[in-house]
Formats: C-alpha cells, structure tokens, sequence
C-alpha cells in the first residue's frame, strides 16, 4: 500500500478551473472521505487520482514517485464507481477477473484471487450469473471485487453506495468497514451521506467549490467545524 499526495493540484476545462490548487497527503493505510455539495470537484479530484482525467498543473504522488503522466493501467489504484460500470454481456466471475486477464496474469492465480474475493464478498453462488441478474447490492459486490482482485496500492470509490436502498446501504457501509479493517488499504471514498462519513473515515476532507474547506477527524469537524458551511455539511445540530 501507498501513500498519496496531492501537491497544489488543478483542473481546468477549457478557460474553466474547477478544481483550485488542492494540497493534502492521505497516509499509507488511511481510509479518507470526501464530501462536499453536487458539483464541488469530487469526482474531477477522484478521475485524477486514477489517472482517468489530465492534471492541468500541480503533481500528484503515489508513495515517492510523481505519476501526473502515468496512465491509468500502470498506477496500481482501482476505482470503484457509483453505476458499478460491470459488463453486462460478461457473468460475474468474467468481470472480475478482467483486468487480470488483460495484465495477462497466470490464469491458475486469477482464479485463485477470483474465488477468495467471491468469497470475502459473499458472492460466491453468483459467479456465472450475468450482472443483469443481480440485485443492486449484489452489482455492488461485484464492483468491489473487480477491485479486489487487482489487489491495489490503492482504492478509490465514488459514491458507491448512493443507487442502494436504505437497509442494503446500512449493511453494505458495515462491509466496507469490515473491509477495511481486514485489507488496511488506502482509500479515497466519496459519499454524500453523512453517518458513511463519520462512520468509515479515518479523516473527512469537505470540500467547496473546488477547494479544500477544511480537514479532520470526524468527532473534530463534528465538534469544532470552522466554517457554517462545515457545521452544515458535518457539524453538530445546534
Ligand atoms: P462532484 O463530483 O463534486 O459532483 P464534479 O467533479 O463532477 O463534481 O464536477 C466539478 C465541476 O466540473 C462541475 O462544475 C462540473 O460541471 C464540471 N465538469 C465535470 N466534468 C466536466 C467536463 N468533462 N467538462 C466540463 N466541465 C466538467
Ligand atoms: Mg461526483
């Protein structure tokens, strides 16, 4: 696992900059949530990170090595997106050993690594099934272990839960938690849902308008926001 550091990061689209100058290191292991309202520069932040979207100045780090220019497949970071982007013509056991497939891994490992995420994931019974054929939880699942697999320096999830309905949503955060506890990776997670955030974080970044508003522990922004726009976004109901 890595350490990810972001030096001054921007993001322009054509004359526009959405995203201002982002500085924030996120440690070897740590899980950090971002939050922030629709259209604040998340997922631009995120698509940077995975290399799915050009860096208009500043550098990005992945432990001791700049990799602004390096392309997606050899950054060693999956992501993990909202609408589980499966294959639909390809059963679920084919999704997930995919991107294994194309990094031509022996096929004897990719099976291995396939059934031990299938069965970290519970779903283990659906392994020939279509994605068409899966609940939204059990897509979900899928998603997490197409990531899995790979076995990433890194993880980057974008609101992975937000198409789930409440209940699945609540068992799928315990998941992710118990995840996390067992893989110790380092995680960026995007979420609009505020118990996911103080739930899951190690720290909580919010973020406004392209910027970093302010960063913490949860129970610190929780307690002490500094801003009115974190007391909303996190902050005690006063
Ligand atoms: P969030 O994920 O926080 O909702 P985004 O990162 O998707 O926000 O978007 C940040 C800003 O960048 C928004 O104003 C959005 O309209 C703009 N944006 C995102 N992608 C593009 C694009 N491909 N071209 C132009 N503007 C974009
Ligand atoms: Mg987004």
């Amino acid at each position: 696992m890595a350490q990810i550091r972001l030096e001054g990061l921007r993001k322009s689209y054509g004359e526009l900059e959405v995203v201002h100058g982002i500085d924030l290191t996120i440690g070897d292991g740590e899980f950090l949530v971002l939050v922030g309202p629709s259209g604040c520069g998340k997922s631009t932040l995120l698509r940077m990170i995975a290399g799915l979207e050009e860096i208009t100045s500043g550098t990005l780090r992945i432990g001791d090595n700049a990799v602004n220019e390096l392309p997606p497949a050899n950054r060693n970071i999956a992501m993990v997106f909202q609408d589980y982007a499966l294959y639909p013509h390809m059963n679920v056991g084919d999704n997930m050993a995919f991107g294994l497939k194309m990094r031509h891994a022996p096929v004897a490992e990719i099976s291995q690594r396939v059934a031990k995420a299938a069965e970290v994931l519970k779903i283990t019974p659906f392994l020939d099934r279509l994605p068409g054929q899966l609940s939204g939880g059990q897509r979900q699942r899928v998603a997490m272990g197409r990531a899995i697999v790979r076995e990433p320096e890194a993880f980057l999830f974008d609101e992975p839960l937000s198409n789930l309905d409440a209940a699945l949503r609540v068992e799928m955060r315990l998941e992710m938690a118990k995840l996390h506890r067992r893989m110790r990776a380092t995680t960026v997670y995007v979420t609009h849902d505020q118990v996911e955030a103080m739930t899951l974080a190690d720290r909580i970044v919010v973020m406004h308008g392209g910027r970093v508003e302010q960063v913490g522990r949860p129970l610190d922004l929780y307690h002490r926001p500094q801003t009115l726009f974190v007391a909303r976004f996190i902050g005690s109901p006063t």
